[in-house]
């Protein structure tokens, strides 16, 4: 058994990475050292803390990883989870540092966990928890604008981000750039419109412009463009849910939606803002009137279905079920959600994988454009907005003058109307999404490169090989 196996012979999640890695190193000509050091992680802060819960005293396992320190701060969510564990943590971290190259994102990667069901513990006690977590962070000078900024991601949200920055103030008080201490914050604590629906919009976009991709979707014998195909989305936490909704609004047939306790299936299609009243009022998205539900929530990954969207937790297609998985092109929302060894089976399958480390960059892009904010102590368009509809105006005068004809007031009032911070926001993630997607197609064209991954992980390497070389590091 090689040191990277585990006792049942399989291998850490930090080692799939590594092998996808390496897979894209062969692409690359520069010295081992460096990429030796582009793999590493950086620094792994694993503690230990007490918080009283009822009468007990329980000692909270507890990560931050920072992967990378080739551009600060680093940048990464924090995940609550029962799963959390060294491997995850510093896996999860790598892939982030992959992620911002991918999308001009100046951050290196971090990633952090605390071992805790917070489904199952009060919302006193998760505040307790997380506001010890953000304290230990600040003794170790592991959190700070310029140092390492968290955001939510599995099993946290908004109100964790809050706590965060409260805890981060209260004992920074007078540091004006507090703020940008953590991202993923509520809109009256310093967060960003557009932020909450970010991932799965990104996730939206991405599979957009690969369904306008001619040769590839005539390689898995689809028609293009998105309208008509039919989805399945499994996990409908943030990610998912609101992938969902984009998907189902531009004319796609949402056909199943799979959850922790089971999925729900129409051929016909299934109306997402529905399902979601359905689990809101019952706790489950099971027995939804208008479907059927599958009780084993892993089939639901099986069914003949055009896009599959793992959006839930990483090693969901693996060797086991890989062979069985219909799907023509599966999109990677969660992080991880496909084994190297599922992943070879499905590429020989011609299934095209759109990697996470490029499809679910979308989360951290807008949490760039947080940071900023808070950095810049200004809204978006705050400044713009009024001047831009007082130019659109003046231009629209000139207009009817010179064709003499008078535009209609609906039509007067789109062409008039000065950018708000969400559509700032909206179009800046849009035209990054689509700028990496075709920066990816152009590497894989260019290298003969056969799959998607190989592909993202080769332009990430060498973005971050041009950091250290302009860091004069490495010579
Ligand atoms: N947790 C998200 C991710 O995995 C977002 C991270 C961030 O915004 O910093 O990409």
């Amino acid at each position: 058994m090689s040191k990277n196996q585990n006792k049942t012979g399989s291998y850490s999640f930090f080692h799939c990475i590594e092998k996808n890695f390496d897979k894209a190193a062969q692409f690359i000509s520069i010295e081992k050292g460096l990429l030796e050091q582009i793999k590493a992680c950086n620094s792994v802060y694993r503690m230990h803390f007490p918080v009283k819960i009822g009468k007990e005293i329980k000692v909270i396992e507890a990560y931050r990883v920072q992967h990378s320190h080739h551009k600060l701060p680093c940048k990464g969510g924090i995940r609550y989870s029962m799963k959390v564990n060294q491997d995850e943590i510093m896996t999860l971290a790598a892939l982030m540092t992959y992620k911002c190259a991918i999308v001009d994102v100046p951050f290196g990667g971090a990633k952090g966990g605390i071992k805790i069901d917070p489904q199952t513990i009060s919302s006193e006690n998760i505040e307790k928890i997380t506001r010890r977590y953000t304290s230990e962070l600040i003794k170790k000078n592991f959190i700070g604008p310029g140092i390492d900024v968290p955001a939510p991601d599995y099993g946290t949200g908004e109100r964790e981000m809050s706590w965060i920055f409260d805890t981060f103030l209260s004992l920074r008080s007078g540091d004006v750039d507090a703020l940008a201490c953590v991202t993923g914050k509520p809109i009256s604590q310093g967060g960003v419109r557009g932020r909450k629906e970010a991932t799965g919009l990104g996730v939206f976009y991405g599979i957009r412009e690969l369904c306008h991709v001619k040769e590839d979707m005539y390689s898995v014998g689809l028609d293009v463009g998105l309208v008509g195909k039919k989805i399945i989305i499994q996990g409908l936490g943030n990610v998912g849910y609101h992938a969902a909704s984009f998907f189902h609004e531009s004319g796609a047939i949402i056909i199943a939606l799979a959850e922790r306790e089971g999925a729900i299936y129409n051929e016909k299609g299934l109306n997402v803002s529905k399902v979601f009243l359905h689990l809101k009022n019952n706790g489950s998205i099971l027995n939804f009137p208008e479907a059927k539900n599958i009780k084993n929530t892993e089939k639901a990954l099986e069914l003949e279905c055009d896009i599959l969207i793992p959006a839930a937790l990483e090693n969901v297609i693996h060797k086991n079920n890989a062979n069985r998985i219909k799907a023509k092109i599966i999109g990677e929302a969660a992080n991880g959600p496909i084994t190297p060894e599922a992943d070879e089976i499905l590429d020989k399958k011609g299934v095209i994988i759109v990697p996470d480390i490029y499809l679910n960059a979308g989360g951290v892009t807008v949490s760039y454009f947080e940071w900023l904010k808070n950095l810049s102590h200004v809204r978006y368009g705050r400044m713009e907005k009024k001047f831009r509809e007082n130019v659109n105006a003046e231009f629209l005068k000139v207009i009817e003058t010179f064709c003499k004809k008078t535009i209609s007031i609906e039509e007067k009032k789109m062409i008039l109307r000065g950018p708000r911070e969400i559509d700032l926001v909206r179009s800046g993630l849009e035209d990054t999404m689509i700028n990496g997607f075709h920066k990816i197609c152009d590497i894989k064209k260019s290298l003969k490169i056969e799959n998607m991954r190989t592909a993202a992980f080769v332009l990430s390497i060498n973005k971050i090989i041009d950091s250290y070389e302009r860091l004069g590091i490495f010579p």
